[in-house]
């Protein structure tokens, strides 16, 4: 059994659709920025919180866990400048009390959450797993210390992990039934379709004098389901034995700038949006692209979506969510849960 802490979340919840296909899943999740929707039906549901050892314990003694994958994080570059300690306290210390409730119940396979923040500013076009880490906000570097206490953890009591650090996951699962949905939506691709529904006047340009071909950031972005199949490689690369430890980036190897994004989701909805340059955003570097080489080679994983592809998947998406919103009064985690009553422990 496999236990998914954060498996109501944008990721989380996509892994657990692939995860569920062969095999039994927990998913453990407050639900304060994941959603009662994206509770996969086939998996047992439990809602608490990761910092309380108690939530974690009734997890742990009624089922028996082979692995867990950490998907509960915060994980807004700005809002972690502003607001630091909440992701030290949040993204570090509450994964610490995973950590530790994990070795007190002898479950020594994980799989964590990582990312591109972790590398700061670029010195090369495509950053290796070997590339310096240097993160330049308080989420990379929340992320780089359990980095770094997986290593210290896997020493001293035997702990065997995979860290893959994401790129910009984007898309959504081909379903239409999950995606990507936060409160307040910070992130630039649902941005852009939301104004091209008509939810939002325009899109703001964060920086337009970046070091970049056209001025503007440059992110490699990544399809969930894509995210998904990595997962499952490295949980069976773990089960299996053929991995103690693994540290992998995954992207899909080239680059686009933010007016590359808008231009690409024009030309897939068929609209055209209006756009503002403002300031740059806080912490926020200018270019991230990934090579994922290493776990092509190691695991034979190689991204398959491309952006058009995300962002196609994404607008069917976003299309849906607003007739839902139109369908059902209510907020969508309310409707969920009246519904699900009986499966919340
Ligand atoms: N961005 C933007 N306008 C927005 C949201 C994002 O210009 O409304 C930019 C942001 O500054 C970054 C890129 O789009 O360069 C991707 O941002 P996102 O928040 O999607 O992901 P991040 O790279 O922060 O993980």
């Amino acid at each position: 059994m496999i236990l998914v802490v954060g498996g109501a979340g944008y990721i989380g919840s996509h892994i657990v659709k692939e995860l569920i296909k062969s095999t039994k899943v927990v998913i453990f999740d407050n639900l304060s920025t994941g959603h009662g929707w994206a509770v996969d039906n086939n998996a047992i549901f439990i809602q608490g919180d990761l910092g309380k050892e108690e939530d974690l314990e009734k997890v742990f003694s009624t089922y028996s866990i082979d692995a867990v994958m950490h998907f509960a994080a915060n994980s807004l570059v700005e809002e972690s400048v502003i607001n630091p300690w909440k992701y030290y306290e949040n993204n570090v210390a509450a994964t610490l009390t995973l950590l530790k409730i994990m070795m007190k119940y002898g479950v020594k396979n994980f799989i964590f959450s990582s990312t591109a923040a972790i590398y700061g500013i670029p010195k090369e076009d495509f950053l290796t797993e070997q590339s310096l880490t240097n993160p330049i906000n308080p989420y990379g570097r929340s992320k780089l210390i359990i980095e770094q206490i997986l290593e210290d953890f896997s020493q001293a009591y035997g702990m065997r992990y995979v860290v893959l650090r994401y790129f910009n996951a984007a898309g959504a699962h081909e379903s239409s039934l999950i995606g990507e949905s936060h409160d307040p939506e910070t992130h630039l691709i649902p941005i852009i379709l939301q104004h091209l529904l008509g939810k939002r006047e325009k899109v703001l340009v964060f920086g337009s004098d970046y070091n970049t071909r056209d001025g503007t950031c440059i992110r490699d972005y990544i399809h969930v389901t894509d995210l998904a199949h990595a997962h499952i490689l490295s949980l069976n690369a773990l089960l299996t034995g053929k991995k103690q430890t693994a540290t992998y980036n995954l992207g899909n190897g080239t680059g686009y700038s933010v007016k590359e994004v808008i231009e690409a989701c024009e030309a897939v909805t068929g609209r055209q949006a209006t756009i503002e340059y403002v300031e740059r955003r806080m912490g926020d570097p200018s270019q991230l692209i990934a090579s994922s080489e290493k776990i092509n080679r190691e695991l034979g994983w190689k991204a398959k979506i491309k952006l058009p592809e995300i962002i196609e998947s994404a607008w069917s998406w976003h299309k849906k969510m607003v007739g839902l919103e139109k369908e059902n009064s209510l907020e969508h985690a309310d409707w969920f849960v009246i519904k699900n009553r009986d499966r919340y422990l």
